[in-house]
């Protein structure tokens, strides 16, 4: 791709008025019929003020309001649009598969084809079980773990978020660092008792951990790419440490790539970390953009799954045939040869627009793995874990957020969330995305 040419100094106009009227209609109904108008807490827009936007259509790497403004999306459904909105490809296979009905509650072959590219895609996985949500995917691996070894406890990692399962609700990112809610009400003391929180990117704490809770650990969980938290990228050896500690201890590794899984490759994170977990937790990308999470694991641990074994796990809509074939209809889009690399090159695009930003605020960072990337608004070392991450970084995202949607630049309704790049984002996007970046950057360094 050609570098692209050095932006022009505060040559747009102010934005033109965003039209808000049906937007707001929508959320005065909604608020009405649904706990904050939202069916998902960070979409009511809290952390960053104003009120929610409400969409009607998406095509390619931009969706319409119902107000008729148009935005670049950086969001993309917080990750499962790795080929933008609408794909051809996608829409007819839901189409058809649609038209053959739209739930059996028995086999069907979209299942096995679904399950064929899922585990072509991670060699080291035996069997799979679809399921209808990341959360679902992550809590039946848990119990899976915990029925295999016959262990109680489970650790993770502060600031990784797995979904709102109760026991795992504990020190976790995405919409409860917004709310500033370390834990949920509704999860029991004696539940959140048997989680076993740990500091990402600290050896000595994890090995502590392991000292102290070893034969009592059912799994480890990790977001092997944190990604709910900002993007806090682990050292390789941490993770190699945690799968040595794993094997010592007779636990069980779960990498939940619910964001990170097919994201960066056709495959899971271990293609880059070298470290193999024992169970995938999957969600988001595999399917397609309908409701679709799997877990996946070797032939001997997935076979303690009812029927076949004593750890029950079911679901009336699982393996919907619509959903497979949206999953099946995205993965084989995954497995043409050109897409990640279309995606790094717009990566790499936007680290050449970022860089002449950063070099005029010293406090505009960011932090970029393939089509993944976090703004960072602050100086200093990129972190690394939770407590590293500073405060006014927060405040200058806040302020940004607005400005921006107002300029037609979708990001993700909080300073912690990250943002997704799409195959169908066009260099023109992210160049203009830099450019409105660029004017709105200058006006938040006037306010701080
Ligand atoms: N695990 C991770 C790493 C996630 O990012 C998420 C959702 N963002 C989940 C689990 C939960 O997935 P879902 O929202 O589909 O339940």
């Amino acid at each position: 791709m050609s570098t692209t040419p050095p932006l022009k100094r505060n040559s747009q106009p102010p934005p033109p008025a965003r039209r808000t009227t049906r937007s707001g209609e929508a959320y005065q109904r909604a608020v009405e019929l649904m706990p904050a108008g939202v069916n998902s807490p960070v979409r009511a827009f809290r952390s960053v003020g104003g009120t929610p936007v409400f969409f009607k259509s998406g095509a390619g790497g931009e969706f319409v309001d119902v107000d008729g403004n148009r935005y670049i999306d950086f969001v993309l459904s917080w990750g499962p649009l790795i080929l933008g909105h609408a794909p051809p490809s996608i829409v007819e296979a839901v189409r058809q598969a649609a038209g053959d009905g739209l739930s059996y509650g028995a086999p069907h072959p979209r299942e096995i084809q679904l399950a064929e590219r899922v585990l072509s895609a991670f060699p080291g996985m035996e069997r799979v079980r679809f399921v209808s949500s990341g959360t679902e995917a992550v809590m039946s691996a848990c119990r899976l773990a915990r029925g295999v070894t016959g262990r109680p406890l489970l650790l993770k990692f502060e600031g990784c978020y797995h979904g709102h399962v109760d026991s795992l609700l504990v020190k976790a990112g995405s919409g409860l660092v917004t709310q500033g809610i370390s834990d949920s009400a509704g999860v029991p003391p004696e539940l959140a008792a048997l989680t076993v929180v740990v500091p990402l990117d600290d050896d000595v704490a994890l090995e502590k951990a392991f000292q102290k809770h070893g034969p009592r650990l059912a799994a480890a969980i990790i977001e092997p790419m944190p990604a709910n938290n900002g993007l806090l990228l682990q050292r390789p050896e941490f993770l190699a440490k945690l799968r040595s500690l794993c094997d010592k201890h007779g636990a069980l590794l779960i990498f939940d790539e619910v964001i990170s899984g097919l994201r960066l490759n056709f495959g899971g994170y271990s293609n880059l970390c070298g470290v193999q977990p024992d169970l995938v937790t999957l969600g988001k990308i595999v399917g397609g953009g309908m409701p679709v999470g799997a877990f996946l694991g070797r032939r001997e641990q997935m076979e303690q799954l009812a029927p076949l074994g004593p750890v029950y796990q079911a679901g009336t809509l699982s393996g919907n045939p619509v959903a497979m074939a949206a999953g099946r209809a995205c993965l084989d889009e995954l497995t043409q040869s050109s897409t990640y690399a279309t995606l790094e090159s717009l990566g790499a695009q936007l680290d050449e627009l970022f860089a002449p930003i950063a070099r005029r605020f010293p406090w505009f960072q960011w932090v970029r793995q393939g089509s993944v990337f976090w703004l960072y608004l602050a100086e200093g070392e990129l972190p690394r874990r939770t407590d590293r991450i500073a405060p006014e970084a927060r405040a200058r995202y806040v302020a940004l957020h607005g400005r921006l949607l107002d300029r037609g630049i979708y990001l993700a309704p909080s300073a912690f969330e990250v943002g997704f790049l799409c195959t169908a984002h066009t260099p023109q996007q992210l160049q203009r995305f830099a450019e409105m970046l660029e004017i709105e950057c200058e006006a938040v360094a006037e306010l701080t």
